[in-house]
């Protein structure tokens, strides 16, 4: 039996066992289709409306890479609609999403849902830009989230995985999630804050979608020194579609 819980940030304890029993030499020899495909990518613009600048801040730039799975029920609507929602939140810390390419990626079964080793795999045949985000049907772990970061300090055991968030189709909220998901990446930490509506609530809410200064500041600088954030005024991405 697994529990089921909103967001995680799991321990390296859990992760091990999933290395222990990843997958050996034996299923080294794959048919060539036995492999994750990319599909296609389409590139969409985000825009929110209003800025909830602060202050004598500047612009920061997030270009987060999306990746669905085909056999997951993930439309590019509901994405684009989260992409919006997270976009607008994290505008309190003036920090803007202005493109997301997503990519659709088809492949075995085992690919669909959000399991350590299959994943890792999954990573290492299709390497995106980080932070990358994955939509995925659902989760295999034993410690089951509907949706979980995985930054620098939870991903020693698994390096493939730094600075990805797995997303799944039950998880509630999906905007707030993505962002809630997002900033544990950018700050590099999985700490819950009991807040009233702050969106780093342990409870992804419709009503939970504030941060702190002191929550904007910490994700500013460690996204930043993390490479994750960078400042505005770089060159957009080339061409819409391929
Ligand atoms: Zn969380």
């Amino acid at each position: 039996m697994t529990t089921r819980l909103v967001s995680g940030w799991p321990p390296l304890g859990a992760v091990m066992l999933g290395v222990l029993l990843g997958l050996g030499p034996s299923t080294a020899a794959r048919a060539a289709e036995d492999v994750p495909r990319w599909m296609g990518t389409y590139v969409f613009p985000v825009t929110t409306l209003g800025t909830g600048r602060r202050a004598g801040s500047a612009t920061l730039i997030l270009e987060p890479t999306f990746v669905y799975l085909a056999r997951s029920r993930w439309s590019q609507a509901r994405i684009v609609e989260a992409a919006h929602t997270a976009a607008s939140l994290l505008q309190q810390c003036d920090v803007t999403i202005r493109w997301v390419r997503l990519h659709l990626v088809d492949g075995p079964e085992r690919y669909a849902d959000f399991h350590v080793p299959a994943a890792r795999d999954l990573v290492r045949r299709l390497p995106y830009p980080k932070p990358t985000v994955y939509f995925v049907r659902d989760t295999r772990q034993r410690i089951a989230f509907d949706a979980e970061a995985i930054g620098r300090g939870n991903s020693a055991s698994r390096p493939e995985l730094q600075d990805t968030v797995w997303i799944t189709e039950a998880v509630r909220d999906p905007g707030i999630a993505l962002a809630h998901e997002l900033v544990h990446v950018l700050m590099d930490s999985g700490e819950h804050v009991d807040l009233p509506r702050n969106l780093m609530r342990d409870e992804t809410a419709a009503e939970n979608r504030e941060l702190t200064p002191e929550q904007c500041a910490r994700l500013r600088a460690t996204g930043q020194a993390n490479g994750l954030l960078k400042a505005a005024g770089g060159p957009r991405p080339a061409g819409r579609r391929r």
